[in-house]
């Protein structure tokens, strides 16, 4: 079954996720408005800044929009974008949009060391698990709610998990060449409906 994949153009590094897709040959697509949401199948939330993504999320009718489209379709985020789907932001007072049942922290890692590649390993990736992590001002993931489950860790830190139909990780995959978390998103979870 062919997919449609769209990426928040919001804010952020939408541009590299679109790259990732259109290597692996999937129709693919940006998304500003809740009509350009419409056709897809699933939608990527890029890394950025979240509170400039719940600002402009609003303004755009797109908080509301993907709420419901979050009932159903896929969702991807990575690092701001797992912010934005996450239910509770700790010390944070931002509201988000729920859609996943983990507590997370903003720039987790601190200054000293804010950004970072070091390896991850995602058990469900085909073949070797171990993907290289870029971390960028990373959140971190403190706790998950009963239907969330871990799919990739970084040492003890738990850095990928889904539910159902929603994929987050606080790493950046689309600043790598390899493309197997966007291809596992996209065949496990956006053509799996
Ligand atoms: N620190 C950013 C935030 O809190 C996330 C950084 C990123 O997306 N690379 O929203």
């Amino acid at each position: 079954m062919a997919v449609t994949i769209g990426v928040l153009g919001l804010q952020g590094d939408f541009a590299l996720h679109l790259r990732s897709l259109r290597n692996l040959g999937v129709e693919s697509g940006m998304v500003r408005s809740p009509e350009e949401l419409n056709p897809c199948d699933g939608l990527i939330l890029p890394g950025g800044e979240s509170t400039t993504f719940i600002n402009l999320l609003k303004k755009t009718g797109m908080f509301e929009a993907l709420a419901s489209f979050g009932k159903k379709g896929a969702l991807m985020g990575t690092c701001a974008g797992m912010i934005t789907l996450s239910k509770t932001v700790v010390r944070g007072g931002i509201e988000t949009l729920g859609l996943i049942d983990i507590s997370v922290e903003r720039n987790a890692y601190g200054r000293q060391v804010d950004s970072f590649t070091g390896p991850v390993v995602v058990d469900a990736l085909p073949g070797d698990p171990e993907f290289e992590g870029v971390f960028i001002r990373a959140p971190k993931i403190c706790s998950m709610g009963g239907d969330v489950r871990a799919l990739g860790r970084a040492g003890k830190d738990i850095v990928m998990a889904r539910n159902r139909n929603v994929l987050v990780m606080t790493f950046h995959p689309e600043l790598t060449d390899d493309t197997r978390i966007h291809n596992y998103f996209v065949k496990e979870m956006a053509g799996k409906r």
